[in-house]
C-alpha cells in the first residue's frame, strides 16, 4: 500500500504537520480531516483583533493554493468518529473509511464548561473557533454589560478588547490574582492595575454561584456571598480540556492528554499526537504536561513530520507564549515550575519590565511586558542552557547578548 498519512484536526498543529511532511520530502498521500468549514486559520486574533474588525476575513495559516500545490487533501466538515487500529483505518461521521500508514491526532482542546446553573442559557458563550467568534460578535451587538468568568489569558484579552469596543466589562477570577497559573505575581499585579485603569472591573476570589435569567433571558451573574452583577453577555474563560475521546476509545494511553514520547509517538507507534491534545514529558520541566500554545502546536507538528519521514529527533524546543492586552504585550519563554527566586529588570511604572525565574542558579523562564528583547534573548539562553548571573540580568539585554555570543554553538545558530 502507498504511504498514507491521515491527520485528524486542521488547526495550528494539523495544518503544520501536513506542510512539514511535504517539507521533509514525504511522498505519500496526505489527508487532513477537519470538522470545521474554513481553511485552517490563526486562533490568537479571535480574542484580539478579530472582534474589532469582524468584517475582515479570518487570517488563514496557508492559502488554498498551498494545499493544492502540495497535494494536501482537506476534507472539510468531517469528523473522525473512530480509529480501527487493527485495520489501520479511521471512520468518518458519514461512514467513509480512510486507511492510514500513519495517523496524526491534532484534535486540540475545547473550552471547559463549568457545572453552573444557567451555563446553558442563550448569551452564555465560550471562545475557541472562528464560528464562536462570529457568534460572540453577534451577541455583542445587543450587549452593554459583559461578565467574563475567568481571568486567564483569553479572559483578560477579551476584557481589553470589549472595553475598547465600549462595553462595561467585569472579570471574575476565582484565584487571588489574574493569570495566576501562567505568570509571576509581579506581572499579575501589573496587569490587574493596568486593566483597572483601562476601565475593566476585576473581582479576584470572585466565585460564581449561578448565572440567572429574567423570563428565560440572561440577566445577571450571582456570586458566592450573594453579590449580583447585571449581565447581557457572559463569557466563560475557565480553561480548556483536551479532545482525547477518540484516542481513549481506541485504547491509546492518555493522561490529561494523549501520551506521546519525545518523537510524538503514542502508545501505538503508527499513531502520533501533537498540539493541545498531546501530553508529554517536557525536556526542561522534567514533568508530564500539556501545553496550549501556537509554539507547541507548530513545533510538535514539525517534530512529528520528522518522525514519519524517518528522521526522528527528540523534541527540545523552548516553550514560549504571548498575549496582547491593551497596551501590554506579555511574553513568556520557558516554564517556571519549581522556580525558587525571581529577578526583576526594567520598570513596571514605564510599562516595560521582565521577570527572570531561577531554580537555584538555573534560569528556567522569563516573563516580560513590552520587553521583546528580553524575550528573544531568553529563548536563546534557554535553548543554549546558559544561565546568567543576577548582575548579568540587571545589566540588561546587551550584556545577555554578549553572554550568548561567547557560546560557539549559539553563534552558529543565530
Ligand atoms: P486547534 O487549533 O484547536 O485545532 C484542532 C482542530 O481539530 C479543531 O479545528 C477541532 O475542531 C478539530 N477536531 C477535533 N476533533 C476532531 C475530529 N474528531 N475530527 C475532525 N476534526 C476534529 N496561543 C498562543 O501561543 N498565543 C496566543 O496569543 C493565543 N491566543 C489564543 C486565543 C484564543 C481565542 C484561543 C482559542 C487560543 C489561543 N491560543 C494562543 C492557543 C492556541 O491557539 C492553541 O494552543 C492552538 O490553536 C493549538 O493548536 P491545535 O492544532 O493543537 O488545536
Amino acid at each position: 500500500m502507498r504511504e498514507q498519512c491521515v491527520i485528524v484536526g486542521a488547526g495550528h498543529a494539523g495544518s503544520q504537520a501536513a506542510a512539514s511532511l511535504r517539507q521533509e520530502g514525504y511522498a505519500g498521500r496526505i489527508v487532513l480531516v477537519s470538522d470545521e468549514h474554513d481553511l485552517p486559520y490563526h486562533k490568537p486574533p479571535l480574542s484580539k483583533a478579530f472582534l474589532k474588525s469582524p468584517e475582515n476575513p479570518a487570517l488563514v495559516l496557508r492559502n488554498a493554493d498551498f494545499y493544492r500545490d502540495n497535494e494536501i487533501e482537506i476534507v472539510h466538515g468531517a469528523t473522525v468518529d473512530e480509529i480501527d487500529r487493527p485495520a489501520m483505518a479511521v471512520r468518518l461521521g458519514d461512514g467513509t473509511n480512510l486507511s492510514y500508514t500513519h495517523l496524526v491526532l491534532a484534535t486540540g482542546s475545547r473550552p471547559r464548561v463549568p457545572a453552573l446553573d444557567g451555563a446553558t442559557l442563550e448569551g452564555v458563550v465560550s471562545l475557541r473557533t472562528l464560528s464562536d467568534a462570529k457568534r460572540l460578535n453577534e451577541l455583542l451587538q445587543g450587549a452593554a454589560d459583559v461578565v467574563i468568568v475567568g481571568g486567564g489569558f483569553i479572559g483578560m484579552e477579551l476584557a481589553h478588547t470589549l472595553t475598547v469596543l465600549g462595553r462595561k466589562v467585569t472579570v471574575l477570577e476565582a484565584a487571588p490574582r489574574v493569570l495566576a497559573r501562567s505568570v509571576a505575581p509581579e506581572v499579575s499585579r501589573h496587569v490587574h492595575a493596568r486593566s483597572l485603569a483601562a476601565g475593566i472591573d476585576i473581582i479576584a476570589q470572585g466565585k460564581v454561584a449561578a448565572i440567572g435569567d429574567d423570563n428565560g433571558k440572561l440577566s445577571h451573574v450571582r456570586l458566592e456571598g450573594g453579590r449580583v452583577l447585571p449581565a447581557d453577555l457572559v463569557i466563560l474563560g475557565v480553561g480548556a480540556v483536551p479532545n482525547i475521546e477518540l484516542a481513549v476509545t481506541a485504547g491509546l494511553a492518555a493522561e490529561n492528554g494523549v501520551v506521546v514520547d519525545d518523537h510524538m509517538r503514542t502508545s501505538d507507534p503508527a499513531i502520533l499526537a501533537v498540539g493541545d491534545c498531546a501530553s508529554f514529558t517536557h525536556w526542561q520541566a522534567g514533568r508530564q504536561l500539556r501545553l496550549e500554545s501556537v509554539q507547541n502546536a507548530t513545533d510538535q507538528a514539525k517534530n512529528a513530520a520528522k518522525t514519519i519521514a524517518g528522521r526522528p529527533a527528540p523534541y527540545r524546543d523552548v516553550a514560549w507564549f504571548w498575549s496582547d492586552q491593551g497596551d501590554m504585550k506579555l511574553q513568556t519563554a520557558g516554564l517556571a515550575f519549581d522556580a525558587d527566586h525571581r529577578i526583576i529588570t526594567g520598570s513596571p511604572e514605564a510599562n516595560a519590565f521582565a521577570v527572570y525565574h531561577f531554580r537555584g542558579a538555573e534560569l528556567v523562564a522569563v516573563d516580560s511586558v513590552n520587553r521583546p528583547a528580553d524575550h528573544m534573548i531568553a529563548r536563546k539562553l534557554l535553548a543554549a542552557g546558559i544561565s546568567p548571573s543576577e548582575a548579568d540580568v540587571l545589566a540588561g539585554p546587551q550584556r545577555l547578548k554578549e553572554l550568548l555570543s561567547q557560546t560557539p554553538a549559539v553563534l552558529e545558530n543565530s
